[in-house]
């Protein structure tokens, strides 16, 4: 059978462009191999309706919407390949399996490289976060720590400091602020740490304490970390989607990208990494296909 739409990734970007081809009568497949951004946490916040869900149950309520939409099947697998083959896309699944379409989504999101410091991933999605929109409602006015030790040190600071006024920014051996910077940071009560940190401590997910190689120790009871972001997949690159300069897959406002045929939503095109922006853009450029489709047949 000939696809209209393969969409790659089962996020809320994927998701919601199902959603929006199946309503236009589109034959789909949504593929997902099930490793979400989010894996890690507890609880999502910030999407109306849904504000403190657990991501299970998210992804639970937004596959029962999808449930009577005949013309959409989902397949767990991970997709290995593409090819483009005249106008037409075949997509390979490490089950063996392979699928022909005439058009692909991909929504295959991002991943986080954290610092390898020891404890950071005992501590990650309970008590330590990237993303203060995200989680920082829940640790707001406590002692907090930013672990950062790249160019995104200042920003990450100084949102943080919106949440809570008692933060401590390590740099884990690195020199990453200015002296300016540093002057801004002391003139706001904010520490400035920049001795190797050795582990951070604390029990159940909740961090207690940061101890460094000199010995030295200091209270926390949670905090946010800069790490660094990579896709989750590399069929962009297979494909030959053109990059951005910060790594995301370039796409126009509906999601197209120079391959034609190929577009791309959430995540994987660096924009803000939020559950629903991921959301509006995977049913934008669900839009842009289903256009995209009657124009070429019309
Ligand atoms: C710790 C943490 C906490 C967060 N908390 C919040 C929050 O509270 N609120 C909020 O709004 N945002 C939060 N975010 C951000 C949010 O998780 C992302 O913005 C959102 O998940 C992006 O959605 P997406 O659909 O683009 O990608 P994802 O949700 O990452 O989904 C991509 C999907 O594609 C699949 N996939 C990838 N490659 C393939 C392949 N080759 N074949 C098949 N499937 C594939 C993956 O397995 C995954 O299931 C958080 C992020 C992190 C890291």
């Amino acid at each position: 059978m000939l696809l209209d739409c393969a969409i790659i990734g089962g996020g809320p970007a994927g998701l919601s462009a199902s959603l929006v081809l199946a309503r236009a009568k589109k034959n789909i497949i949504l593929f997902d191999e099930n490793k979400p951004r989010n894996a890690v946490t507890h609880e999502s916040h910030g999407f109306i309706t849904r504000d403190g869900i657990q991501p299970l149950e998210f992804k639970r309520i937004a596959k029962q919407d999808l449930e009577k939409y005949l013309t959409l099947s989902i397949e767990n697998q991970r997709v290995i390949d593409i090819k483009k083959e005249n106008k037409f896309f075949m997509i390979y699944t490490d089950d063996g399996s392979s699928y022909r379409s005439r058009k692909v989504i991909l929504a295959t999101g991002l991943q986080d490289v954290l610092p390898e410091i020891a404890g950071v991933q005992e501590f990650y999605g309970t008590s330590l976060f990237i993303c203060p929109f995200c989680d920082g409602w829940e640790l707001r006015d406590r002692r907090l720590v930013v672990i950062a030790d790249n160019d995104r040190a200042m920003h990450l600071t100084k949102m943080v400091s919106n949440w809570s006024s008692d933060l401590v920014v390590c740099t884990n051996g690195k020199q990453v602020f200015s002296k300016e910077e540093k002057q801004l940071l002391e003139n706001k009560n904010i520490q400035v740490v920049e001795y190797e940190i050795e582990a951070l401590h604390g029990e159940n997910g909740y961090l207690r304490k940061v101890r460094f190689i000199n010995g030295i120790e200091i209270e926390r009871e949670g905090g946010f970390v800069a790490g660094e972001l990579k896709q989750a997949s590399s069929l962009a690159k297979t494909l030959g989607c053109s990059m951005t300069e910060m790594g995301g897959i370039e796409t126009d406002d509906f999601g197209r990208t120079n391959i034609e045929g190929v577009y791309a939503s959430g995540d994987t095109t660096f924009s803000m990494p939020q559950l629903i922006v991921a959301a509006s853009e995977g049913s934008k450029v669900a839009a842009g296909v289903v256009s995209d489709l009657i124009n070429e047949d019309f």
